[in-house]
């Protein structure tokens, strides 16, 4: 019979107790044993609720107390020797330190995981000998099995992924990289055999990207090794997130089952499983339901999926599953107290998608005729859903199938802007600047939470943002910075903020996912066409603008990043949406330049996480991506400057698109990668002006002048002076205001003196 199967699930609980259980112990008001306490009860809860909904194979291992990448680099002792790790057990306040730095030591890279907005701890390769540290996998298959009697399946992430998302080696090092991890799997898998596990699942998402032959050959060697003195543990090697890029391959790595995703990719892997079939002997796990949007699943077109699959695999050897760790979606619709209902009934979350499972392997089993009502009602509430006028705006279509979407093209290029610009601006070389958010205070956040509940009137909160902008404008006044942001304390979110503004967007009221560590974001869902209502971010510009003789930046999150760090509607293209999203922007952009605001910065952090994973399918992707950007700025004045900003390092291969998005000045993180990101600018001549992130923001570490210093010099050794921009790596709303000052204090010191050596 065909059997159900989860790959993951989210940490975070229905509550988001996870986050609070964190934050307390990194605040001190909890111990370690507190922590350790509560996470167990959560995770236990997770596990719990996969087990009474009747799934078959259950992830266990999967929870964290951070992110998956760094426990598994922490399992296998890849530790970076700042860390002052001696080997043997690894210490929590080790852990944590890799995640988050310490006093002296600062924090691992950290990184969008594939196309999604989770972010890992990239694992820093030092040459170091790798030894294992504690075998997790077995350790939560106990507990599991142990509290609640759960035949778990383990997660583990694979070694040519692990391998992959690492940094810190050469091509040529990769053999002994490889030498060295072998035997610790090995012994990973073994203790899982001897306990008696009989399913394992090995994480290899990378099998979905552009990987070259050659490469596809070494996951082969890797993978014979592996298995080579098992006997009684089954391993699932497991994709996800698009088709996997060498099927024939993929299909004969001797392990005993495949996961492989069905909902994205194009159906690529449904016409390979066509074209060449399936292996009698294996078992195919089919993610068949979205694992990472929100939408409900028309069961009848599941059920059809499922059964063009058993064409090709027999019942008893296919598991059918979510098409991924159900970690990039929210906990249950059940918490949804407000949604419209027509709008809640198209909605499936982690608990309904495991129904959904459910509902499908059931009818498979007994037949669908015995579930009719449950079938009839999926297929009611989106025929109901998809008949919403909002869904349907006649003058969004028109609009976005208009002339408008090729009115992307500035009226003067770059280099006569960049004349025209500094004559009216006058700035100095080496400007300063910040990113655009300033501390969320817990009283900003309070405040804005009463006005919510209608504690305090409109004009009161108002009066509460424009003090708060007051305050900001005259310290980054004090401080001497030359181009001064409004400080973004009226937005909770860069999305929400606008999606609560726009037509087409509903918002939710426990929709969180994981972002990174215990910061979770509630994205907005974009259900029906987006359109401009009335102007967003005008009157904080403005008031904060009357303030000052500084240029103050208006500020706009961009057409991609909406799209990327929303839940998207999944009848239109993701193309269609951006362009609706594209030209509203454009509306308030030039609202603001009528109401006197000459710069304005569209945030685009998420451009790059939008990037499909096959590099075949990247031009396309940035050739709409790129142009929605542009018709959402194009249409301003010579002398408003456009910024943008992207908290991004890994610029290499995007470097043209970056540039192709003609903004004069872009701001992006690289203080993370520690200064990597400059060699891309020795191959490529970028011409724009451009600010290399000089600190780190994710950490409350103040970092000294000389730490800035050295970012500059670096700098410098590839950028002109007079295109050169100094900023933190991005927006400052997470941390304290004492650590803000102190820090752009700093930055301000260490560009004062690079100025002078000029
Ligand atoms: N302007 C935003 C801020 O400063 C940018 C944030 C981001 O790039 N993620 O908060
Ligand atoms: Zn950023």
């Amino acid at each position: 019979m065909v059997k159900s199967s989860i790959a993951g699930y989210p940490v975070i609980g229905e509550n988001r107790e996870w986050k609070r259980a964190l934050e307390a112990f990194w605040s001190k008001k909890i111990s370690e044993d507190d922590l350790l306490q509560t996470t167990k009860e959560i995770r236990l809860a997770n596990l719990k609720k996969q087990q009474d909904a009747g799934i078959d194979f259950i992830a266990v291992g999967d929870f964290t107390l951070y992110d998956r990448v760094l426990d598994t680099s922490v399992m296998f002792g890849i530790i970076p020797s700042r860390y002052n790790w001696k080997g043997g057990q690894v210490s929590t306040s080790t852990y944590f330190s890799m995640a988050r730095g310490n006093d002296e030591a600062v924090a691992s890279e950290m990184t969008k995981w594939f196309n999604t907005n989770y972010h890992y701890i990239v694992p820093e390769y030092e040459g170091q000998r790798f030894e294992l540290t504690e075998n997790k996998p077995l350790a939560a298959y106990r507990e599991a099995k142990k509290e609640l009697g759960i035949e778990g399946k383990p997660v583990l992430l694979g070694p040519y992924t692990l391998l992959k998302l690492s940094k810190g080696f050469e091509d040529n090092d990769v053999p002994s990289i490889i030498l060295q991890l072998i035997p610790l799997y090995q012994r990973v898998l073994q203790e899982l055999q001897d306990e008696g596990v009989q399913w394992v699942q090995i994480d290899e998402p990378i099998l979905c990207t552009s990987i070259s032959s050659d490469e596809m050959k070494t996951v082969t060697e890797i993978y014979s090794q592996l298995t080579n003195n098992l006997s009684g543990l089954n391993i699932l090697l497991q994709t996800y997130f698009d088709s996997v890029e060498h099927y024939t391959e993929t299909i004969a790595l001797p392990v005993a089952a495949i996961g492989l995703d069905f909902v994205h990719g194009r159906e690529k892997n449904l016409d390979n499983l066509k074209q060449h079939g399936f292996p009698k002997d294996k078992v195919l796990a089919a993610g068949i339901v979205d694992g990472r949007n929100v939408w409900r699943s028309n069961l009848q077109k599941k059920l059809t999926l499922t059964e063009t699959i058993q064409q090709q695999v027999s019942p008893d050897k296919l598991w059918i599953q979510p098409s991924c760790s159900l970690l990039h979606s929210p906990v249950t619709t059940r918490s949804e107290q407000k949604l419209d209902q027509t709008i809640l009934n198209a909605l499936a979350f982690a608990d309904e998608k495991i129904e959904e499972i459910k509902a499908i392997q059931t009818a498979l089993q007994y037949g669908k005729e015995k579930f009719t009502k449950v079938f009839e009602d999926s297929e009611a509430a989106l025929t109901a859903f998809n008949a919403l006028p909002a869904r349907n705006n006649k003058e969004v279509r028109q609009a976005t199938s208009g002339s408008l979407l090729s009115d992307s093209k500035r009226n003067l290029p770059f280099a006569e802007r960049k004349v025209k610009q500094q004559e009216k601006f006058q700035l100095p070389l080496l400007p300063t600047t910040t990113i655009g958010s300033f501390p969320q205070t817990p009283e900003v956040r309070a405040t804005r939470n009463k006005w919510r509940k209608g504690e305090i009137t409109n004009q009161q909160y108002k009066d509460f943002v424009n003090a708060e902008i007051k305050e900001w404008i005259d310290i980054q006044e004090d401080l001497g910075l030359d181009v001064l942001v409004h400080g973004e304390f009226e937005r909770t979110d860069m999305v929400e903020y606008f999606g609560e503004k726009l037509d087409g967007f509903v918002f939710t009221e426990k929709a969180w996912v994981q972002s990174y560590g215990s910061r979770c974001v509630k994205p907005p869902i974009i259900f029906g066409d987006v359109a401009f209502t009335k102007p967003m971010t005008v009157e904080e510009s403005v008031y904060a603008k009357s303030l000052t003789d500084h240029e103050v930046k208006g500020m706009l999150t961009g057409p991609v990043t909406i799209l990327n760090w929303s839940f998207v509607r999944d009848d239109l293209s993701r193309e269609e949406v951006t362009n609706q999203i594209a030209l509203a922007l454009r509306k308030e952009i030039e609202a603001l330049e009528a109401a006197g605001i000459h710069m304005i910065q569209v945030d685009e952090p998420a451009l790059r996480e939008g990037l499909p994973l096959k590099k075949a399918e990247w031009k396309h992707y940035l050739d709409w991506a790129v142009n929605a950007f542009r018709v959402s700025t194009a249409s301003v004045e010579d002398t408003t400057q456009i910024h943008t900003h992207m908290c991004y390092c890994d610029f290499n291969d995007f470097i043209e698109a970056i540039s192709a998005l003609d903004a004069d000045v872009i701001s992006i993180e690289t203080s993370r990668s520690h200064g990597d990101l400059v060699e891309a600018f020795n191959e490529y001549h970028y011409d724009k002006g451009i600010g290399l992130g000089v600190y780190d923001i994710h950490s409350p570490r103040v970092p000294a002048v000389e730490e800035m210093t050295e970012i500059i010099n670096k700098g410098l050794e590839v950028l002109e002076p007079n295109q050169f921009w100094i900023n933190p790596d991005c927006g400052l709303k997470t941390r304290k205001r004492e650590e803000t000052v102190a820090a752009l204090k700093n930055m301000v010191i260490a560009t004062v003196q690079a100025r002078e050596k000029l």
